[in-house]
């Protein structure tokens, strides 16, 4: 696994230390420790939400959101890097590994911000599709890899769109047969359980990537971070902004990790809906792909006519243009009420 020059070369930023880690390291009240080093109002704003202190930065090394997240992850905080969403953690990696003309590797159809991070670093994204029923094909995907000499991987687990859990030995296998870097994007990690993050203490090439946005229904703050060795996260810690995760979204991220029941209450109501939903789905005579994440692809005869009939209704679906995927609608799983929408429109279009 090779770190691009560019990022070799670049010296470590030097975060400012936090006022919490000033004060325990002095012993001093942390409200006697004053910002003279930052540049900031000394004036609170008008309008704050639960004390945050918006008139500061936050802390940039997220100190207290990561040691939350150890738990949670059950990874040490120092191997812990936080994002402004998923999407942002993408392409700090893609950076870390990409110089112009790298390539990269994606198996397709899956998330397609992979390859938007990919050619926003400069690299060149190399496609390798997905077995008939959506399975990686890891030989292949291992064949191309050494072929291309690509530096970095992304597989999306559960895969967005297909749904479907590549089983861990699976990632196993890329991650021992490549000499590059294996990220796995677990955006909708919550909704099966079951995580790549056991083999990071196995192998160092391997990145997980996470998000709020999903099961912590926290899409509007922005919140994602990534679980990787401590060199891969040395890295990223160089080339990410310090603060760009906002003080008011690192307060929710930690709030909701101390109370995560209502998360995992939520994501039962999802994955019994889930079920729900594609029982009914089927009996409306539709195909329904199996899914461990909070959406459905569905194959229609046609998915652009049922498209357009549904959004007339208010009812939107994500619908796709590449070949593979063009007869197919994705729907994500919301609450029962919203679903028994879904499903009467649906009935209603499918009848007409
Ligand atoms: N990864 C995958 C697979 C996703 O589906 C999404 C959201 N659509 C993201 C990352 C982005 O997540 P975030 O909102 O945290 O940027």
């Amino acid at each position: 696994m090779e770190m691009c020059e560019t990022v070799r070369k670049m010296t470590q930023y030097e975060w400012e230390l936090s006022s919490e880690s000033i004060a325990e390291r002095y012993g001093i009240p942390l409200e006697r420790v004053i910002r003279f080093d930052m540049n900031t109002s000394p004036f609170k704003p008008e309008f704050s939400f639960k004390g945050v202190e918006l008139n500061e930065y936050p802390d940039p090394s997220y100190a207290n959101l990561r040691k939350l997240l150890s738990e949670y992850a059950g990874v040490p905080s120092d191997r812990i890097v936080v994002g402004a969403g998923a999407d942002e953690i993408l392409s700090v990696i893609a950076r870390v590994f990409l110089e112009k003309g790298d390539r990269a590797v994606i198996s397709t159809p899956t998330y397609p911000m992979f390859r938007v991070v990919i050619e926003g670093s400069g690299g060149i994204a190399c496609e390798v599709q997905r077995e008939d029923d959506f399975s990686l094909d890891e030989d292949a995907l291992i064949s191309q890899m050494k072929e291309r000499k690509a530096k970095l991987v992304f597989i999306c687990n559960p895969n967005n769109p297909t749904g479907n859990f590549s089983e861990l030995k699976s990632i196993e296998k890329i991650a021992m047969g490549v000499n590059a870097c294996v990220v796995v994007d677990e955006a909708y990690f919550e909704f099966c359980g079951r995580s790549s993050a056991k083999l990071l203490k196995k192998y160092e090439n391997i990145v997980v990537i996470r998000t709020f946005s999903k099961a912590f229904s926290l899409a509007g703050a922005r919140i994602g971070y990534s679980l990787s060795s401590e060199c891969i996260a040395e890295a990223m810690n160089r080339v990410r902004m310090p603060s760009s995760v906002s003080s008011l979204s690192v307060f929710l991220a930690e709030e909701f990790l101390k109370n995560k029941n209502r998360m995992e209450r939520n994501v039962a109501r999802i994955v019994a809906e889930r079920k729900r939903l594609a029982e009914q789905l089927r009996r409306l005579g539709l195909e329904v792909f199996p899914s461990n994440a909070n959406f459905l692809l569905v194959r229609f005869k046609s998915a652009e006519y049922v498209f357009e009939k549904l959004i007339e209704r208010g009812i939107v679906a994500r619908k796709f243009s590449s070949d593979r995927l063009k007869d197919c609608l994705r729907f994500t799983v919301r609450n029962r009420e919203e679903n028994s929408l879904l499903l009467r429109d649906l009935g209603g279009v499918l009848d007409e």
